[in-house]
């Protein structure tokens, strides 16, 4: 069982930014207005991730790391907010198979924040000869996650990572776009023991601001906003688009669907195809796009490790997004 389960974790989690994913849509689904997340080779050796969220009750960090069992499973007539965001309840149990798992936290009813230790789904002692129980510490609202030796049971996915700077340049990528995306909520990333700023994004950064902060400067001041409605298919469309002279060798695409960051190499590709007729020879554009689509029309994660998501009318909602940044794009004579 103990390794059907590692086995299982490993294939929801390939990479420290997959973990990291999951715990930054934790952060913010808690109502977090900072994200802290320290890195320490590439995320292999450390990940740690400290918000001022809600907390997690003294009473829910026994089966914390249980999968299916979490608190949002009390709320399960809000099927709504399931389909938003992807219900799995399987994410920290399934950290917890593969790396050594601590969680500091307070909610905002507790006079202490308490501290536990996870190892495959369960409350692990903190050292040899203690028992497994939380334990009481001095802290602040919110939740701390240390994610340590990442795969340090699973030798041949470990052995697969060939340099941290790349796993980081992935973690730094994604942290990039929540931190675009997540209006009104603070962000910093940086490498362990590292005296540089990393990414800083203040939560009252603008979302041009952001961009800027997280991307770069000729980028954020050549760009188009605009928002779209549909009835029909059940979508809002809330975009920050390259202009007509953008020249980038390669497409920036961050995209949200629900909150949520997530691929499309559909939408993708026909918003490239959009932008060809109009960029200088081979420029490339930067696309943020955020759908709102009703739940019931998105299919989230039929597996586990499939990032691409589907949605009904597909091909609709993209030609009306596209058709949206061509016409602006053609108003612009550069
Ligand atoms: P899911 O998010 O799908 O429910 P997870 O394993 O990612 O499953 O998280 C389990 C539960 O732990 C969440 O539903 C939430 O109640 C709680 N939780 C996890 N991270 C945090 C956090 N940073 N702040 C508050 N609660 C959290
Ligand atoms: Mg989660």
């Amino acid at each position: 069982q103990d390794v059907v389960n590692k086995i299982a974790a490993g294939e929801i989690i390939v990479a420290p930014v997959h973990a990291l994913k999951e715990l930054i849509e934790n952060a913010v689904d808690a109502g977090s207005t900072s994200l802290e997340i320290v890195v320490k080779d590439g995320g292999l050796k450390l990940l740690q991730i400290t918000d001022n969220g809600s907390g997690i009750s003294k009473d829910d960090l026994p089966i914390l790391c249980e999968r299916f069992t979490t608190s949002k499973l009390k709320a399960f007539e809000d099927l709504q907010a399931i389909g938003t965001y992807g219900f799995r309840g399987e994410a920290l149990a399934s950290i917890s198979h593969i790396a050594h798992l601590a969680v500091t936290t307070k909610t905002a009813d507790s006079s202490c924040a308490w501290k536990a230790h996870y190892a495959g789904g369960k409350l692990t002692p903190a050292k040899a000869g203690q028992n497994a129980d939380p334990k009481a510490c001095a802290g602040r609202q919110g939740t701390q996650i240390t994610v340590e030796d990442l795969f340090y049971n699973v030798p041949t996915r470990r052995r697969a990572f060939r340099s941290s700077s790349e796993e980081y340049a992935k973690i730094a990528d994604l942290v990039g776009k929540y931190a675009v995306h997540c209006q009104g909520v603070a962000f910093s990333c940086k490498k362990h023991g590292d005296s540089g700023a990393g990414i800083a994004v203040p939560a009252t950064a603008s979302i041009r601001d952001r961009i800027r902060l997280t991307h770069n400067n000729a980028v954020a001041n050549d760009l188009i906003d605009f928002q779209l409605t549909n009835e029909q298919y059940g979508f809002k469309a809330d975009a920050l688009v390259s202009n007509a002279n953008h020249s980038a060798k390669r497409t920036t695409f961050l995209l949200f669907i629900n909150h949520r960051s997530v691929d499309s190499s559909a939408i993708k590709k026909a918003v490239e195809q959009t932008y060809a007729a109009f960029l200088p020879k081979g420029g490339k554009p930067f696309v943020y796009l955020s759908l709102e689509i009703d739940p019931a029309r998105v299919d989230v994660n039929v597996h586990p490790t499939k990032r691409e998501v589907n949605f009904l009318n597909e091909e609709e909602i993209i030609e009306l997004v596209c058709d949206d940044i061509r016409q602006r794009l053609g108003k612009v004579d550069t």
